[in-house]
């Protein structure tokens, strides 16, 4: 019933329009620039009912103040993160009920990127801002590895169908990256054919699913033997832990020039 239609803004941005019962409201996701939002919304003919935010950076929540100025609407975001703009202030476990979009959304503490980053799940959606990429993740700024790998965790025990709208277009790249570190995965071969030929049309690759992720992701893949070889062949050492295996690929892909 639900649907989503997106924004851009900057390099690569995507800002989320949730569409739910009503087909002319909306809730707005990581509005880092208000220009796109309000001229698609204008364009769409479509009215805003929430701001939802995942953590603090500018490129997520820039635009929130322009957007207030023309509607006033709650704003959601994380409890843990200083947002100035914030009316409503979330931790795990918390939901948000919008009841115009007739959607419930559960809140997930999901830190590593930044402290305090949130993500929202409900409606088979997941919105991860910049957590999770597709076949990626966040850097770590504020987190440790060992908290990013337990957040990915919680994003690949959600069911296989999730559909994952995340903060960036960083497909194409995050592809090459797990090429690099699975060669051999057909699953991400035949996903590179496919982003790079909608990319060519300019096209989003998102939303991914969660069944997806697991099979390409290699920050979900710590586990995987493949990912562990060459995560220890990187390192230059033996890896103990998921962890560890975790920390080493996000430190080459850190590195990475592919
Ligand atoms: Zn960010
Ligand atoms: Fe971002």
């Amino acid at each position: 019933m639900e649907d989503v239609l997106h924004a851009c803004a900057f390099e690569d941005n995507y800002i989320w329009l949730i569409r739910g019962k009503s087909p002319d409201r909306v809730a707005i996701v990581d509005p880092g620039d208000a220009g796109p939002v309000l001229a698609a919304l204008e364009k769409q003919r479509l009215t805003p009912v929430a701001i939802l935010c995942t953590h603090h950076h500018g490129d997520h929540v820039g635009g929130v103040a322009d957007i207030l100025k023309v509607y006033s609407i709650p704003v959601y975001g994380p409890a843990r993160e200083r947002i100035s703009t914030l009316t409503h202030r979330l931790q795990d476990g918390d939901r948000i009920t919008l009841p115009e979009l007739d959607l419930e959304f559960e809140v997930l503490d999901v830190p590593g990127h930044t402290a305090g980053h949130i993500a929202y799940v409900g409606a088979d959606m997941l919105f991860c801002g910049d957590t999770m990429f597709s076949a990626g993740c966040g850097r770590l700024f504020e987190g440790t590895a060992e908290q990013m790998h337990q957040s990915l965790s919680r994003f690949a025990a959600l069911p296989e169908a999730t559909q994952v709208y995340c903060g960036h277009e960083y497909t194409e790249a995050n592809l090459r990256f797990a090429l690099a570190v699975e060669p051999d995965n057909p699953d991400s071969g035949a996903y590179h054919v496919r982003a790079r030929e909608r990319r060519s049309q300019n096209l989003p690759t998102l939303p991914s699913t969660i069944g997806l992720e697991r099979r390409v992701n290699p920050f979900l893949r710590s586990g995987q033997p493949g990912v562990r070889r060459a995560a220890e062949k990187q390192a230059g050492r033996t890896l103990v832990s998921e962890v560890e295996v975790f920390a080493a690929v996000r430190r080459w892909k850190d590195s990475f020039r592919g």
